[in-house]
């Protein structure tokens, strides 16, 4: 087997295709060599032997050695140096790179060959003993700490007192002998340390550094980052090492790191830093202040030190036509590390370089109009989960802020709203359409609902990986963390910072963009899209098959979800358009009565809200098509709770309080979610589905005449687990168009479908079909009931489940494809075998997942339906999954 592959000097084995077996940092070392860039000679071991090396309890392949020996010598052939010799010594450098770049393994060891004899003939060659000997005892300081496990902080510290003795404040003071004194020292520290001495011997010190960098896929460090981001641990990491160039050369030397655009904004700029007479490791650690690249960004800056382009005009050209070269081949925006040596250029690294989401738009855009990259591949390159960071209000720059306290900030996006102090309150609020910030000290999985209720969430304590940081972020709401200058006390409900003090009711304002805590309601700005922004969403609509249609009952949740390009509702929750104070007595009036009478009483209050509130969506949706669900409400959320509650809803009915109380009892259920929801309760009580059809029929009219648009309602019944099931609602519907035809002598445009939510309604699927002009799968149940896992209740221990890797992703997040999606595609064939043309869509949380919109588009979907702010995400996602 080949397991090293060379490259230097104009050529190399491999190419940039190789990343599986090279690593991300050889394939492109690789890639630089054979498009003739100066790149300095080495060789990449390559993952196979990472791979074999935990195969074969640590062990190498037994022709290994034979193949370094060989490209060592290659290597130092066109270094005309050579590894180990004392006279002119090849000297290297040793970095680990996987195909995916890794925080948490072995980075670089520098200068490796160096010893007490090489580093003389370091000191002769370049002519500066000062130069050599700084060269060795970094070498020893790096190598001892990641290699031989010897902490930095010993040497650090030698190196502190030595210059506190000698009256130094900077590096650049000592002198070839100074740096000769403490490298007596450092080998004692090794010494001391680990009982035996620096290792001289450059072969022992090669094999020890590639022994590090296998051994370092196996840090726990790195192992969980593989858990969090999904690679396998069989990938391997390949090891590259490569001659050694110095940037540290004295005056006419460099070392630096740029980007062929700004990664922050996009814009097509050289965009970089460097420093003179310094080794990589400097620029990275911030000891000195790097300098600007080009003059452009030197004046910008405001930078009195020269920039490269001043200082070294020649090499500055050089590296120019270099990156030029790069961006095309690539064609992509590219992350370059080189080095100058005694003016001459060296490329060390390039890579495509990471960007915030406004730099890949543009990024993209212009490519594009540049004829770098097609529409496609420019759709192709933007994150849609990203496009979050771009949807979210923000807080008006000209508006005065009372700051309050400052956390982190954890989710984008800024939120206003009352304070809530638990979760509960939270939801409360939600249901009468108060907004609040919901303020914890921490979040746990038990606050999920009242997260999900707030407008934002304020922590006091943790970080941007705390629950609620992620957490937020996941829902696309703002949130601010670790804010630990507030004092939170639970019992008396307020907050505190110093000596002002809120209480539970008072108005604060969160910023997710700066981590600022802001007293009352600050004025916000809605977001504004870039032109980059509507350029790549109108190639991405271009390339989409399937249709985005948006979760949506309040005429906001509609606009919204219109301005951000939804092509319809796929979902209004008609349950959610009684959460308020008056509405919600009459829907208790409604749910409690025990005869027909007294619902139908109730129900002839609700009527001109449903029908009102259905006007405006139509009107709102001017001709776009509109999916209406019948009532699903889970018994529980309705149900009266407090005394106060209780009160207001016997004064409605007329009936005592305690013959109210005992119905309320009744009704209780163990188990809501599977309770008394759903279409159930149209097939108890028809007279609430009537009334529901009554108001959109009327509702569909009264937009009609108002828009001079035909309004096409789609009519949908949800939890449906039986053909006859639906029939029994369908017919009052139907029965209700007819009525409503005859009175307003109009002819209605209606569809009446079913959401499928039950394995049972997919399993009959054919049969539902003969019944039902749509399917629209509820996936949030449609999961719950496939896995038994109550979505309210599965937050507090479905980690386990995740960690331990049982489910590879939360189920209620992405769609368990192997599991629940099994059941979508065989509704979708039994469906479409009864009814060729039934429509197909998703409404559950999923259908604003990218890797579930992925999975709906193949499995033949026409649309997703998913929250307003999703939908941005949809149709970027959707495009992907079409090209
Ligand atoms: C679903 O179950 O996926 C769905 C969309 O309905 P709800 O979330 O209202 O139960
Ligand atoms: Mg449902």
């Amino acid at each position: 087997t080949k397991w090293v592959y060379t490259f230097g000097d104009g050529k190399a084995e491999g190419t940039a295709e190789m990343r599986n077996l090279l690593g991300g940092k050889g394939a492109n070392l690789a890639e630089m060599s054979n498009l003739g860039l100066p790149v300095p000679p080495g060789f990449t071991i390559t993952t196979e032997v990472c791979t074999y090396y935990y195969k074969e309890n640590q062990s190498y392949p037994a022709d290994l050695k034979a193949q370094v020996e060989e490209a060592l010598a290659a290597t130092g052939k066109l270094a005309n140096r050579k590894f180990g010799d004392s006279e002119n010594p090849l000297l290297v450098s040793v970095r680990s790179g996987a195909r995916a770049s890794m925080p948490g393994m072995m980075d670089t060891v520098l200068n490796l060959g160096l010893n007490d004899t090489t580093v003389e003939a370091l000191a002769k060659s370049a002519n500066d003993r000062r130069f050599a000997f700084d060269s060795y005892r970094r070498f020893i300081g790096m190598y001892s700490d990641v290699v031989l496990g010897v902490d930095l902080h010993h040497f650090e510290e030698e190196l502190d007192g030595f210059k506190d003795r000698k009256g130094y404040e900077l590096d650049t003071e000592m002198t070839a002998d100074d740096w000769q004194a403490i490298i007596t020292t450092y080998k004692a520290i090794v010494q001391r340390e680990l009982g035996r001495p620096f290792p001289q011997d450059a072969h022992e010190q090669l094999w020890g550094a590639i022994g590090a960098v296998f051994g370092s896929w196996m840090t726990p460090r790195a192992i969980k980052y593989r858990e969090l981001n999904e690679i396998p641990a069989d990938w391997g990491t390949a090891v590259n090492v490569q001659s050694m160039v110095f940037g540290n050369m004295g005056e006419t030397s460099a070392t630096g790191v740029a980007f062929t655009r700004n990664p922050s904004t996009g814009e097509n700029a050289f965009y970089g830093e460097f420093l003179i007479n310094a080794q990589g490791e400097d620029v990275v650690a911030g000891i000195r202040t790097p300098q600007d690249i080009t003059e452009a960004a030197r004046i910008a800056s405001g930078s009195d030190k020269l920039s490269m382009e001043k200082a070294m005009p020649e090499v500055y050209n050089e590296l120019v036509r270099i990156y030029n070269k790069l961006e095309q081949h690539y064609r992509d925006m590219q992350d370059i590390e080189f080095t100058v040596e005694n003016n001459k250029l060296w490329m060390l690294q390039t890579r495509n370089g990471k960007r915030t989401t406004k730099a890949a738009l543009r990024i993209a855009v212009d490519m594009v109009k540049e004829g770098l990259i097609t529409k496609e591949e420019a759709v192709l390159r933007v994150d849609p989960l990203s496009l979050d960071q771009l949807l979210h209000p923000m807080i008006d720059p000209k508006a005065e802020r009372n700051v309050l306290a400052s956390g982190l900030p954890a989710s984008p996006g800024a939120a206003c709203g009352a304070i809530v102090f638990n979760s509960e309150d939270a939801e409360i609020a939600k249901k009468e359409s108060k907004p609040v910030v919901l303020v914890r000290i921490e979040t746990s999985p038990d606050d999920i609902h009242g997260m999900h209720a707030a407008e934002g969430i304020l922590t006091t304590r943790g970080g941007m990986t705390s629950h609620a940081a992620v957490v937020a972020r996941g829902m696309g709401k703002p949130c601010v963390s670790g804010a630990g200058s507030i004092r939170v006390d639970y019992k008396a409900e307020t907050l505190s910072v110093g000596d002002k003090t809120l209480s539970k009711g008072d108005i604060i304002t969160i910023d997710g963009a700066t981590g600022q805590v802001l007293i009352g309601q600050i004025k916000m700005l809605e977001p504004e899209l870039s032109g980059e922004f509507a350029a790549l969403m109108e190639w991405a609509d271009a390339a989409r098959t399937l249709k985005i249609r948006a979760n949506a009952e309040t005429p906001l949740d509609a606009r919204t979800a219109r301005n951000f390009g939804a092509e319809g509702i796929g979902l209004s929750r008609t349950e959610h358009m009684f959460f308020n104070e008056e509405r919600i007595v009459a829907v208790r009036e409604m749910i409690l009565a025990d005869d027909e009478e007294g619902r139908r009483k109730a129900l002839a209050k609700l009527l001109p809200y449903q029908r009102a509130d259905f006007t405006e969506l139509f009107e709102i949706m001017s001709g776009l098509p509109v999916t209406i669900r019948l009532l699903d409400p889970p018994l529980h959320e309705f149900l009266p709770h407090t005394d106060k509650d209780i009160e207001e809803v016997s004064k409605a009915m007329g009936v005592s309080e305690d013959k109210l109380r005992r119905r309320v009892n009744e009704l209780h259920e163990f188990n809501p979610m599977l309770g008394f929801r759903g279409c159930r309760l149209a097939v108890a009580y028809p007279e609430i589905a009537e009334m529901q059809a009554r108001a959109i029929f009327e509702a569909a009219i009264e937009a009609g005449r108002k828009t001079g648009q035909k309004v096409k309602p789609e009519v949908m019944v949800p939890l449906v687990l039986s053909k006859m099931e639906l029939d029994l609602v369908k017919g009052r519907i139907d029965a209700m168009a007819k009525a409503v035809e005859e009175e307003s002598k109009e002819k209605l445009d209606y569809q009446v479908g079913t959401m499928i939510e039950l394995p049972r309604a997919a399993l009959l699927a054919d049969e539902i079909a003969q019944s039902a002009e749509f399917f629209s799968f509820g996936t949030n149940d449609l999961t719950q009931t496939t896995l038994g896992l109550s979505r309210d209740d599965a937050a507090t221990f479905l980690g386990n489940y995740t960690d331990k890797g049982i489910l590879s992703h939360d189920p209620f997040v992405s769609l368990d494809q192997i599991g629940v999606g099994q059941l979508v595609k065989l509704a979708v064939e039994l469906g479409q075998k009864t009814r060729p043309d039934i429509k197909l869509g998703v409404c559950g949380e999923h259908g604003g997942d990218p890797a579930s919109i992925h999975f709906f588009h193949n499995v033949g979907l026409a649309y997703v339906s998913c929250s307003p702010y999703r939908v941005p995400i949809a149709r970027l996602a959707a495009a992907q999954a079409a090209i």
